[in-house]
């Protein structure tokens, strides 16, 4: 009731929310309530208000993944994350609002509405999970689900404050989560501290038969993890991620937290990452390529909404033109000429080749290193409006998020600071494939 209160007072000017199901949270927690007075509460997060985000299939309920083709498609079935989630009695508040089927950094490109962020409600929240993340840092949900293609958990997180964790590519089951770029796409929890980000990801991960490419690797238990110690942890410093456009007041906060750890033990290591500057090129190649692939089957026939035409190409046609969205088109056509005939060599090809080079980088860093650390994004949260006219400057913001994405690699962001205008400050920590538990005892330990 707390939290439907706080939604009441505050999401008519934050807008994190595509779809509340009110009722059936009172009933969920009327449920847990009895089980309760019966003496029988024992899991983590039974009873406790969570939110989707819009683009994880929700038995029952509205999936739009912000998009006007899927405004109102119900899924008939749960995502593997939500039977996971159901399974330990949540309270589901609703699905968060998020850039048309992911596709952006700041929740501008939602067909319906902007997220304000909620510590400035003139800024953005950060994308495309910024529904998610402005729900949690509002207090309007106290946990989130997200995914991260190319930073989509990370990066709002950072803007708003909280936690955010994106897994191991494979960690979390992709099932019932709409495809954006299916090489790269991964759920991750948002959090309003680590320990709940750890118990998060402890109930969402695992092996899934439904999803080709989750991973056989046995879950270890997160929240054991949870130690303060960094003691003799080797952290890698990337010279590249302190990129000339970064602000300053980042990199102050970001190297500060640095010292923290120094003088908590760790050992600080200074690396090199040298593929990093084509990571921006490679991954809006690889993203728009898989995207524009995917979302060939919203064609108003299979999925989604029809637009008539007169005969079967011009209902298509209709469709696509009247339903997709500028970015979501921006992208079908910057995909589908990368993969042509004759531009595939010089371009898909070509990108699959560096991010090859991008996974070597990291795997000869970590040779040395536990774990590597930067900013989560070159800026704190902008002005809405101020940088949605511009792709090509917004695409350059992920800087620092997509290259774990291209790797396949875990990555957390937690605050780290805040900016001389009140703004949130994200750390981020990237860990070893598989080795989400590091990450989370640095993050802890910082915590
Ligand atoms: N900003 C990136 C993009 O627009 C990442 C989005 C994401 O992780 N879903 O593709």
């Amino acid at each position: 009731k707390d939290v439907l209160a706080r939604i009441e007072e505050v999401e008519g000017t934050i807008g994190a929310y595509l779809t509340l199901t009110k009722e059936t949270a009172l009933k969920e927690a009327a449920a847990v309530d009895e089980k309760i007075a019966r003496g029988e509460r024992t899991t983590f997060l039974e009873g406790l208000p969570g939110a989707i985000k819009d683009n994880i299939c929700t038995c029952g309920v509205r999936t739009t993944c912000a998009s006007k083709i899927l405004e109102h498609f119900v899924p008939p079935y749960d995502a593997t994350v939500m039977k996971k989630i159901k399974a330990v009695s949540p309270v589901l508040l609703g699905k968060t609002n998020l850039d048309e089927f992911a596709m952006g950094g700041s929740t501008e490109n939602s067909a319906y509405h902007v997220t304000r962020n909620p510590w400035n409600t003139d800024c953005v929240p950060g994308g495309s999970s910024g529904g998610s993340a402005a729900a949690v840092a509002a207090g309007m949900a106290i946990w989130a689900l997200g995914s991260d293609t190319g930073g989509s958990i990370r990066q709002p997180a950072s803007f708003c404050g909280v936690v955010g964790l994106k897994p191991t590519y494979g960690r979390v089951s992709r099932y019932g989560l709409v495809a954006y770029a299916s090489s790269l796409d991964q759920i991750g929890p948002l959090a309003r501290d680590v320990t709940d980000a750890a118990n998060l990801l402890n109930i969402i991960s695992g092996h899934d038969e439904m999803d080709a490419t989750s991973s056989a690797a046995k879950v270890p238990d997160f929240t054991a993890a949870l130690r303060e110690d960094v003691k003799g942890m080797k952290i890698g410093l990337p010279k590249e991620y302190f990129t000339e456009g970064m602000d300053p007041e980042v990199e102050k906060a970001v190297r500060e937290a640095i010292e923290t750890y120094r003088s908590l033990g760790a050992e600080i290591i200074e690396i090199s990452l040298p593929h990093t500057s084509y990571a921006i090129s490679t991954y809006y190649l690889i993203a728009p390529a898989e995207a524009a692939t995917n979302l060939q089957r919203y064609d108003g026939v299979s999925y989604g909404e029809r637009v008539d035409g007169s005969d079967l190409v011009e209902m298509m046609t209709n469709t696509r033109t009247e339903k997709f969205g500028e970015e979501v088109k921006r992208r079908i056509m910057i995909g589908n000429y990368a993969l042509s005939a004759g531009y595939y060599d010089a371009y898909y090809l070509k990108a699959l080749k560096v991010r090859t080079l991008i996974q070597q980088d990291y795997t000869a860093a970590f040779e040395n290193v536990d774990v590597i650390m930067c900013p989560t994004a070159p800026t704190p949260a902008y002005p809405i409006g101020s940088m949605i006219s511009d792709p090509l400057q917004m695409y350059l913001q992920d800087i620092c998020t997509v290259p774990l994405n291209l790797a396949g690699l875990p990555g957390i962001s937690i605050p780290c600071g805040t900016s001389s205008k009140g703004m949130p400050i994200g750390l981020q920590i990237i860990g070893k494939a598989l080795d989400e538990e590091t990450i989370l005892r640095a993050a802890y330990t910082y915590e």
